[in-house]
């Protein structure tokens, strides 16, 4: 899945990055579905691994467009993960409180403690994607955060937080589909936001903040993937195998306490 991450400093074209790739899994849904459903399994454990070694944060951030499955996502990859767990953190409208503060307040206070896994859905990233395309702040205030987001997010790793993030790439012609298909199911239809059309209008201005956001953004301590989105399997499983593999390598263990186990057992077998 090496071949969805941006590298850092390498100049970063959207249009190379086909929303319908199906990289090796080309013709194979069923094996695709296969190996999702062992990264599910390995994600229960390794998420009670994390739990109980108690020593690493996770922080996986989710971005897309309107109808781009970062719901959907989350729902299939953390399918069985233990709910105590896993935290997911949604950043809406900023409230007044929130506006009132610099806008990586609300960001930092839902970062992941020791142990815990918190999915970013949406996240500071807002504030040079929709700010920006809205001028919602002056352009030399906007500017400003790409650094200011690389420096808040290098601290946190250097804190020990492993960061993720995913763009879920999907075009603009499948946006349509969701869209319609959200219309026409009554079991989706309350998803159906009419200001989302309004936004589909500036899609141009959404894939360039995007483009932008993700070429200065992508560290080595905090890369992107750009996730081909068009089709939810592959999706879930270029998402999945990308958290499964980053746990794999912090080599966890289960805390082994020093304690005498027998003398333990002979107390209990007393009654
Ligand atoms: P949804 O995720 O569909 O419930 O929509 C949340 C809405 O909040 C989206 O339209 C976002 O663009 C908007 N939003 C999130 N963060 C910000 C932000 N920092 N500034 C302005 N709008 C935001
Ligand atoms: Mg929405």
């Amino acid at each position: 899945m090496e071949q969805y991450r941006i590298e850092p400093g390498k100049k970063f074209k959207l249009a190379d990055f086909s929303a319908d790739d199906l990289g090796d899994f080309d013709g194979k849904k069923q094996k695709g579905n296969e190996k999702l459903a062992e990264n599910r399994a390995d994600l229960v454990e390794l998420q009670e691994l994390l739990y109980s070694e108690h020593k690493h944060r996770l922080l996986i951030v989710l971005q897309a467009m309107d109808g781009g499955g970062k719901d959907g996502t989350i729902r299939s990859v953390f399918e069985g993960v233990n709910p105590q767990g896993v935290r997911i953190a949604s950043f809406k409208t900023p409230t007044q409180m929130e506006l009132d503060h610099d806008y990586l307040w609300r960001i930092h206070s839902q970062t992941p403690g020791k142990g815990e896994i918190v999915v970013f859905n949406r996240s500071q990233y807002e504030d040079v994607l929709v700010v920006r395309v809205h001028n919602l702040v002056p352009r030399e205030v906007w500017k400003k955060r790409y650094q200011q987001i690389n420096d808040f997010e290098r601290q946190l790793s250097e804190e020990g937080t492993t960061i993720l993030k995913f763009f879920l790439n999907i075009s603009l012609e499948e946006q349509k589909q969701r869209f319609l298909e959200r219309l026409e199911m009554p079991q989706k239809r309350w998803k159906f936001n009419p200001g989302d059309l309004a936004e589909r209008k500036l899609w141009p201005e959404y894939m360039k903040a995007f483009e932008e956001a993700i070429q200065k953004t992508s560290t080595k301590w905090a890369p992107w993937y750009v996730v081909p989105a068009n089709r939810n399997w592959y999706r879930n499983l270029v998402v999945s195998s990308v958290i499964v593999d980053t746990l794999k390598a912090m080599k966890m263990e289960y805390p082994n306490p020093a304690i005498d186990v027998e003398a333990f057992k002979k107390q209990l077998a007393e009654g």
